[in-house]
């Protein structure tokens, strides 16, 4: 099926046209540089933004991807988790558009969404899939017999989420926001083994599949400012490399030993924090010599897309799952074990 995806839950517009497996464009406007100065993401402000930049980017992801919006099949849109006030205007807009074309809407999770959009990288999803969620809310592993179904969390975040540690390190170090990136490209030129950081609930008694941040921004935030007092300088450099070694040094450890605990034979990682180049490369090292496949999609659709609700929105309409009704709501607390809102009547728009 042709589909339009359409992405608002935090601060990127992002509209993607996929068909089935195969993606046709992919656009993004996002207002990150308005938000920067308030060190995170204003509510307020990412509302009115997407409403800016919605019908634009619409048209824009029609045009590269060379559709008439007649020719759509359906529009998948994120329902949620994310920021109230930005899903709705995502939405509100895949609705108008569904409406008027005549073709089903597909109200979608976002955090599916980050897994289905391997599949326009590597093809179609081994079932289950365990998948590696880490992005700026969230960070999880989660088994997924039928992405458009049945995800299942194993374990998760008790505290911050990896990318949300990121952030937290870069305000710390003056890097600015937001800090994935930065403490990615900086953590090159530092020695990862500089200084020995926790590895949070790694011990053996505490839960398996379960992640804590908190302790090592703590950790970290304690060395930086110990320095500081001594009047020495901070080696932002090691720092950075140390903490990301730690964060991806417990994430790579903990899901790998999921894998071989639910016999699965592959790994993928999705979200934001997939676009970290150490994790790729630790990973990559580590399911090679566990006997793991692993699945990371290029960086560009690690963080925030359409493409991606577009790929979710395409494998529901394939498996004939249930639209959407045109009371679709925005639903910023949406649990990650549902990953579309059907309408209640079968055959949906009833
Ligand atoms: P969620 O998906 O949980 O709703 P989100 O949509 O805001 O959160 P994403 O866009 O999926 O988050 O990811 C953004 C997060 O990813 C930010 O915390 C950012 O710092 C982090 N991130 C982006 N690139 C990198 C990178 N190269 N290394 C580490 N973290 C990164
Ligand atoms: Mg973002
Ligand atoms: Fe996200």
């Amino acid at each position: 099926p042709l589909v339009l995806g359409i992405e608002t839950s935090c601060d990127e517009t992002g509209v993607g046209v996929v068909r089935g497996h195969t993606l046709l464009a992919d656009s993004v406007a996002s207002s990150v540089d308005e938000h920067a100065r308030f060190g995170g993401v204003v509510p307020e402000i990412a509302s009115r933004a997407h409403l800016e930049a919605i019908v634009p980017t619409i048209e824009r992801a029609l045009e590269r991807a060379g559709v008439a919006p007649a020719d759509l099949d359906g529009v998948a849109v994120t329902a949620g988790p994310g920021l109230a006030g930005a899903l709705l205007v995502g939405v509100s807009a895949a609705k108008a558009y569904a409406a008027a074309l005549g073709k089903p809407v597909y109200g979608v999770n976002h955090l599916a969404s980050h897994i289905c959009v391997d599949q326009l990288e590597h093809g179609p999803l081994p079932e289950p899939t365990m998948a590696l969620l880490v992005s700026g809310g969230h960070s999880s592993l989660l088994l997924a017999p039928d992405i458009t179904t049945d995800v299942r969390p194993l374990g998760a975040t008790i505290d911050d989420a990896a990318g949300e540690a990121f952030d937290k390190i870069a305000r710390l170090l003056h890097l600015g926001f937001p800090g994935g990136p930065v403490i990615d490209r900086l953590a090159r030129e530092g020695d990862p083994d500089a200084i020995a950081f926790p590895r949070g609930l790694t011990g053996p008694r505490d839960a398996p599949y379960d992640f804590s941040f908190s302790g090592l921004k703590t950790a970290v935030a304690r060395w930086v400012e110990a320095r500081r007092a001594a009047g020495e300088e901070v080696p932002i450099a090691d720092v950075a490399a140390s903490f990301q070694e730690a964060v991806t040094d417990v994430l790579t450890r903990k899901a790998i030993r999921a894998c071989r605990d639910e016999g699965v034979d592959h790994l993928m990682i999705g979200g934001g924090v997939a676009a970290n180049s150490r994790l790729r490369a630790m990973a990559e090292e580590r399911c090679a010599a566990a006997g793991i496949t692993l699945r990371v999609p290029r960086p560009g659709l690690c963080t925030d897309n359409g493409a991606m609700v577009a790929a979710l929105g395409a494998e529901m309409m394939t498996r004939g799952r249930a639209p959407s009704g045109w009371d679709l709501p925005a639903d910023s607390s949406l649990p990650v074990t549902e990953p579309s809102i059907p309408a209640d009547e079968p055959g949906g728009h009833g």
